[in-house]
């Protein structure tokens, strides 16, 4: 892979001898900044569609640095001779929370933030249309404010600073009255279950739902499948029986922790294989994998369906995964979605450090500001964000223990570029790390290769008006055996002078699911696997895709996919949600504390490690909580 080679080899280091002594009496005044794309008239990322995430020119860098041919053809490195208090790679909420927290600590510190994509944010991206005029947002990734576990002072300090009070704006800003009548639906499709059918009023998680208007026998008995299969299903929702007699409560629950959901209906529940195909994708959103790599205890701490008779307490056990066993004991936390996800906590960030970029004061108003791109990367700010930019090694100034500085070397529009740092936070994903830093300890490095990130596509689809939906009766749809495995309409959230669409005459945007799995196999290779797939697929099968099932799903309520659909954005994330530990794949006995993710993160010299993939934890509040450890970490020196 290259790790092996000789960093001083690869010249990034070779132009300026520098020392500590160098750092502290070289001027900042010399910083360059180099012009990218960025700064073009017109540059707007959140307004293209096609494939995005990680679209094409983010990722082949990174690539050939992990590969080790990177080297082989770079241009030698340009030093810019800029210096910084701090340089952050990866602008996502970590890194950005990094250079925040950084800021209110040093409020004259000069920062530089990296980032490979086209635009800030990470995951936490936006998807922008214009459809007849009026502005139409999606999530891009980072979807809402939701947690398994109350977000930490640190991470609910800062939202607040941020102006954004969860609670008060769910209250305002939530219409979900607009889809009121509409009923959940499953898709069965003829490839799984025989035949092309829609039957609405249930969906598989929906166990609870009170106010369903229909009964889970009358919506199986209207359903593709053989009276077996039916029985299977409704033993499944609706079943009260103890399926473990004679254990204890203790004793169920470490059985199922140490067997997949997937066992737990076959064996337990004695589901048929039409009725484990209805259950199959029902975990993927969550947590990226089917029914064969998730513990039967985390489905039942999550609410999935078919542990009623065992009659288990609501208190979770240390063989849980980090969601299962928070949202198992925390079954109200506050949740919101902004109309472009968590891209408005990524924004509001941007225009607390650089207030140029984004107009505006408040967290209502920053939905419709429109970012100026240019003003990130100006030459003499003291906050700079420069994008496209994939950084390509780091390393300390002389031996890291008593380190006084840090080079950088990042690769932008064909040239490599090196600036000086007297600190880093390495807040983008944590598995590529030990290729920037191949100096890192070796135990180290293999804790970093463990957090193996989850593959999801999430995509948005603008179609011409959701009449098709509203005559079948429905806002969402499952399909458990399509390439999406579901789909529904734009939540309807109005916020500031953004107001989500009323009528079904209106343009509307779809969101539609899409999680790349390897039944059987073990969990991080399920994930090798699936990155792999989201890269060699083309723009062009997404969207045949798109159009089948659309096609597929809503025909019989006239809708025509050659002239329904008006734009597709296809947000494909090889390197998605962080790790979190599985007891069906991860030793259990390895207390939280000396696990990979914390291993990995340790701080090497100047240079200290975030993103949520340190908190072993795919949500928003570990992206935070990591940024400010990190930053207190290198603040602690
Ligand atoms: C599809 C999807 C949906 C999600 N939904 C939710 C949700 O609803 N709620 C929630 O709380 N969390 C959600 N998450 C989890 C999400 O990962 C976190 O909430 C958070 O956005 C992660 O922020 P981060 O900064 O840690 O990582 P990221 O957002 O991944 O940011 C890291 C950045 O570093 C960049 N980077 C990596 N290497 C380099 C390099 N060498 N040079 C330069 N840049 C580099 C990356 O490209 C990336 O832009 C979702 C994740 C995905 C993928």
């Amino acid at each position: 892979m290259g790790t092996d080679r000789d960093i001083d080899r690869r010249d990034f280091l070779n132009g300026v001898a520098v020392s500590a002594a160098t750092l502290s009496m070289m001027s900042s005044a010399n910083a360059q900044v180099t012009p990218g794309t960025q700064d073009m008239p017109g540059y707007y990322p959140p307004l293209s569609h096609g494939l995005r995430g990680s679209h094409p020119g983010a990722f082949e860098t990174a690539h050939s640095v992990r590969d080790g041919t990177f080297w082989d053809h770079a241009k030698k490195p340009e030093d810019t001779h800029a210096i910084y208090d701090l340089v952050v790679v990866g602008g996502g909420i970590s890194g950005l929370s990094a250079a925040w927290f950084f800021r209110q600590k040093k409020p004259n510190a000069k920062i530089l933030i990296l980032d490979n994509h086209d635009d800030f944010g990470g995951h936490a991206k936006r998807n922008e249309y214009n459809l007849n005029g009026r502005l139409e947002l999606m999530n891009g990734g980072t979807m809402l404010i939701d947690s398994p576990h109350p977000y930490s002072d640190v991470a609910a300090g800062l939202i607040k600073h941020l102006g954004i009070d969860p609670v008060a704006l769910a209250k305002k800003a939530n219409h979900y009255e607009i889809y009121e009548g509409l009923q959940p639906a499953t898709f069965f499709d003829k490839e799984t279950f025989g035949e092309d059918r829609l039957v609405v009023g249930r969906e598989r998680t929906d166990e609870d739902a009170d106010d369903a208007k229909i009964s889970w026998k009358d919506f199986l008995a209207k359903a593709p499948l053989d009276a077996a299969t039916q029985a299977d299903i409704l033993r499944v929702q609706e079943g009260t029986a103890d399926v473990m007699p004679g254990l204890t409560v203790e004793q169920k629950k470490d059985k199922l922790s140490r067997i997949p959901y997937l066992e737990y209906l076959r064996d337990y529940m004695k589901c048929g294989p039409k009725a484990l195909a209805f259950y199959q994708t029902i975990t993927h959103d969550e947590w990226g994998t089917g029914i064969d790599a998730e513990p039967a205890l985390d489905c039942w701490g999550f609410g999935l369906p078919g542990f009623k008779g065992l009659k288990l307490d609501q208190t979770a056990i240390e063989r849980m995964g980090y969601t299962a066993a928070g949202y198992c004991e925390n079954r109200d936390l506050p949740t919101f979605h902004f109309p472009d996800g968590n891209a408005t906590i990524a924004r509001l960030l941007v225009r607390d450090l650089i207030p140029d970029a984004i107009p505006g004061h408040s967290a209502a108003d920053v939905v419709t500001a429109k970012a100026n791109y240019a003003a990130l990367n100006k030459a003499g700010a003291k906050i700079a964000i420069r994008l496209s930019s994939t950084v390509v090694g780091v390393k300390n100034i002389g031996d890291p223990a008593h380190s006084k500085g840090v080079e950088v070397a990042y690769a932008r529009g064909g040239n490599v570029y090196r600036v000086h740092a007297a600190n880093c936070v390495l807040a983008g994903w944590n598995m590529m790390i030990p290729y920037l830093c191949p100096e890192l300890p070796d135990a180290q490095k293999d804790a970093l290769h463990q957090l193996v990130k989850i593959p999801l596509v999430y995509t948005s689809v603008a179609i011409k008006n959701w009449n098709a939906f509203h005559k079948l009766g429905t806002a969402g749809i499952s399909t458990p055996g399509m390439y999406w495995s579901g789909m529904r309409l734009n939540w309807p959230v109005d916020v500031g002078a953004y107001k989500a669409v009323r009528s079904p005459d209106e343009p509307m945007l779809l969101f539609m699911i899409r999680t790349p799995v390897s039944t059987g196999l073990p969990e991080r290779d399920q994930h090798r696997m699936g990155r792999q797939e989201l890269l060699d697929t083309p723009f062009e099968l997404y969207e045949a895709k798109i159009r089948d099932q659309l096609q597929r799903t809503l025909v019989g309520a006239g809708f025509d996919a050659k002239e329904d659909i008006l734009a597709i954005t296809v947000n494909r994330w090889p390197h998605g949600y962080a790790y979190e530990f599985n007891p069906l794949f991860d030793d259990f006995s390895i207390p939280p504390d000396k696990r990979a993710n914390v291993v990995g993160r340790q701080r090497f010299g100047r240079i200290a490690i975030a993103n949520s993939d340190s908190g072993a934890a795919a949500y928003t509040d570990s992206a935070i909580d990591q940024a400010h450890r990190a930053v207190g970490e290198l603040l602690a020196i």
